[in-house]
């Protein structure tokens, strides 16, 4: 499985790259990708371990002429801290120097089509659907520069919750739309329409290629540069029935007192990406906007909350 962060603006292409790998355990996870976000680090990629099912094997990219040996050193000292509360030492990081299409494709040599829920298929655009899937419904994905590629525990915990309760003829939100899949799954599961948005314009352009690839059109899938104010200027005074959203914690505590803005009372969001712990936090500020969580599911430390407007309110 791999888990891509999110990409930037600050992206430029570069003919080598660094590629570090570095081994590390589960419960670093979202320490890492917090840290690569505040280090500004885009180009990376979380895979599970084939050999240790209670390891990661973490890789970067990083542009070749911007990071000397010192700088590397550098980085990989500002990672040490992470460890200390679980024992942890930094161990076999691995710094190879790569030509620079190495990086789109050597982690699509390894992904292959992935089955979710009861019938659902997440297939890399490049390859056909398995006779074995045959009866599954298939999102195509390229994610391109953008996460999504529906393997992420948080992206599955959407995933398998709206195919046990498909939004027929629904209006749906994707905020942080990323590669588009969640919308792409909703759409495919009966939603009249989806509006999708993201503050990544690579992610902005992987969500439309997908949109094509799965042949929607832009009534049935409208993908927008921005984040919830974006929502409700697209929505146009309308309120929305479910809104997806697979952003970090601390980034959907932030959005939500602006829930209300686009998401009618008697919606639905579901909140993911954030780690089981997390969870009883957001509880609290949902609770004080007036929305409660009315179920939480779980994927190892990762969690995801259902909420809906509470009748207290
Ligand atoms: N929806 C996809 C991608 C999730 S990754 C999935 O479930 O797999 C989270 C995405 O949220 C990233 O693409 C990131 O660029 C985007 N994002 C982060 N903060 C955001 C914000 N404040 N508003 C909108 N999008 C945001």
């Amino acid at each position: 499985m791999t888990a891509e962060c999110e990409p930037g603006n600050s992206f430029r292409p570069s003919i080598f790259w660094w590629s570090l790998s570095l081994c590390i355990p589960l419960e670093l996870e979202e320490s890492f990708l917090w840290k690569l976000d505040q280090l500004d680090i885009k180009r990376a990629a979380l895979e599970y371990s084939s050999t240790n099912k209670d390891e990661l094997i973490l890789r970067l990219w990083l542009p070749f002429s911007d990071w000397s040996h010192l700088d590397r050193e550098r980085l990989i000292d500002s990672f040490r801290p992470l460890g200390n509360p679980f024992d942890w030492s930094l161990h076999d990081a691995v710094w190879e120097k790569v030509v620079d299409e190495d990086w789109s494709q050597s982690w699509k040599r390894n992904w292959q089509p992935d089955p979710i829920g009861k019938n659902l298929l997440i297939l890399p655009s490049w390859l056909e659907a398995p006779a074995l899937y045959s009866e599954r419904t298939v999102i195509r994905i390229d994610p391109g520069s953008a996460f999504g590629t529906g393997s992420h525990p948080s992206t599955r915990l959407c995933l398998q919750t709206i195919e046990i309760n498909p939004p027929c003829d629904l209006k749906v939100l994707d905020l942080g739309c990323g590669s588009g899949v969640l919308g792409l799954a909703a759409l495919n599961l009966g939603a009249k329409q989806v509006l999708a948005v993201d503050i990544d314009s690579l992610s902005v352009s992987s969500a439309l290629k997908n949109k094509e690839l799965n042949g929607f059109d832009e009534g049935q899938l409208t993908v927008s540069l921005g984040s919830i104010e974006t929502l409700e200027s697209l929505l146009g005074g309308e309120l929305a029935d479910l809104m997806l959203c697979n952003i970090l914690a601390p980034v959907i505590e932030k959005l939500a007192p602006k829930f209300e803005s686009v998401l009618s009372p008697s919606g639905r969001a579901l909140l993911s990406g954030l780690l089981v712990d997390q969870a009883p936090k957001l509880k609290q500020t949902l609770e004080t906007l007036g929305w409660s969580a009315t179920a939480m599911h779980r994927d190892g430390d990762w969690a995801m909350l259902e909420a809906s407007k509470s009748k207290a309110a």
